[in-house]
């Protein structure tokens, strides 16, 4: 196999440590996750198209990593609707609420952006058989771009996990093991596993490219607005890759001269069953405790002590934003209501991010005219049960 030639390397985002980007990268040794920069990329003028991908994710390839005339494992993922929701802004009392539907991805939820990103690279770097843990939809983006690049993947899962998530990990030809206990537990099953197999851990942050895949949320939101940015962003948090790759692509983009400042407050928001970064930054910590029994019916927050905590939080304070959390009844409720009301899927994380807006605006830190992007980031089927919906 010839290697590519890769113009970024890893920076560890803690002790700023680096290291080559070749190989199978995990964490640096201080523990903490690697970073990616590149190395003197000059992406050209905003908007310019820059590559023959002009559809999905991959057409900002000017910020991802991918090498030259490289094909990345691609399901069509990215250009999911940025949705103006005025029913329910005006319920709410915003003017310029806005939900980015992420459900409509392949595997249905963003977790599609970064396992394409992740799964690329370690392909490239000559890995076929995967490991992940689970809290539900990574596993099924996991099990779908193994499938897409001919590799194979054992997700490990809670018993909890909603039925037709487990179901589209089997669908798409997931190794499935079902563990009692929390996406924690499933962790120190996958790195077992990884250990003694030899198969590459897809991890959040135990591997350097999911960030940059989940990078492309803020491109998005940016081209979409004509290269401007929002006022606010909300977003449900788990293991924070997304928040942190917003931020990151942020900066990459003002770098670029892309967009201008000030850059969007970031809001992170979690269950009250499961709110580690909640409690952290309430009380001014630059880490995470882990959060004893962790329970929420929304399972892609249901993370009790997130790897990127550190980087979480320096992104909140850093923005000016700041951290929510909202009960599981005002999830549920939010969720059903939006639904039914903008005809959009909304998961319950999605039901979060709206709750959140709701607190925010109680609490004046969201103004009735700023623009906010909310984020919907998993499609609602997949939690449901039809006959339950339909009885009630
Ligand atoms: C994984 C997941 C989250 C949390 O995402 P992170 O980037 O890990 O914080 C939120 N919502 C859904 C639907 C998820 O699957």
């Amino acid at each position: 196999m010839v290697t590519p030639r890769l113009d970024w390397h890893l920076e560890c985002s803690a002790c700023a440590r680096t290291r080559p980007a070749d190989g199978l990268a995990t964490v640096c040794d201080c523990g903490q996750p690697w970073l990616v920069r590149y190395d003197g990329r000059r992406p050209g003028p905003a908007g310019e198209a820059e590559s023959r991908w002009r559809e999905g994710m991959w057409r900002f390839r000017a910020f991802l990593p991918l090498c030259q005339g490289e094909e990345p494992v691609t399901l069509g993922e990215g250009d999911t609707p940025l949705l103006r929701i005025d029913r329910t802004g005006r319920r709410l009392g915003f003017g310029n609420l806005w939900l980015k539907d992420e459900g409509t991805n392949p595997t249905g939820s963003f977790k599609a952006r970064g396992l394409s990103a992740a799964v690329t690279r370690a392909v490239a770097a000559g890995a076929a058989r995967f490991v992940v843990p689970t809290a539900g939809n990574a596993g099924v983006a996991a099990a779908a771009y193994a499938a897409r690049a001919g590799a194979s993947a054992r997700i490990y899962a809670p018993r909890t996990t909603p039925a037709a998530i487990l179901a589209q990990i089997v669908t798409f030809g997931g190794e499935l093991i079902v563990l009692d206990g929390h996406i924690g537990d499933c962790g120190k099953a996958a790195r077992n596993f990884a250990a003694e197999s030899g198969a590459t851990d897809l991890s959040t942050l135990r591997e350097p490219y999911r960030i940059e895949g989940k990078k492309t949320l803020g491109l998005e939101i940016a081209a979409r607005m004509g290269w401007r940015l929002p006022d606010a962003i909300i977003y449900p948090t788990g293991g924070g890759t997304g928040l942190i790759g917003m931020w990151k692509v942020f900066r990459e983009l003002l770098e670029a001269g892309w967009v201008e400042g000030p850059l969007p407050r970031m809001y992170c928001v979690q269950s009250d069953g499961c709110a580690p970064v909640v409690r952290a930054f309430e009380r001014g910590q630059d880490h995470c405790d882990p959060w004893p029994e962790p329970w929420t019916i929304a399972s892609g927050l249901r993370v009790p002590g997130p790897l990127g905590d550190r980087l979480i939080l320096r992104a909140l304070h850093a923005s000016g934003g700041a951290a929510i959390a909202v009960s599981d009844e005002q999830i549920t409720r939010v969720a059903r209501e939006v639904s039914a009301e903008e005809g959009i899927d909304l998961s319950p994380e999605g039901g979060a991010a709206i709750a959140a807006a709701i607190v925010g605006r109680e609490r004046g830190w969201l103004r009735p005219d700023e623009s906010i992007v909310a984020f919907n980031t998993g499609a609602g089927w997949l939690y449901r049960n039809p006959a339950d919906l339909l009885q009630s």
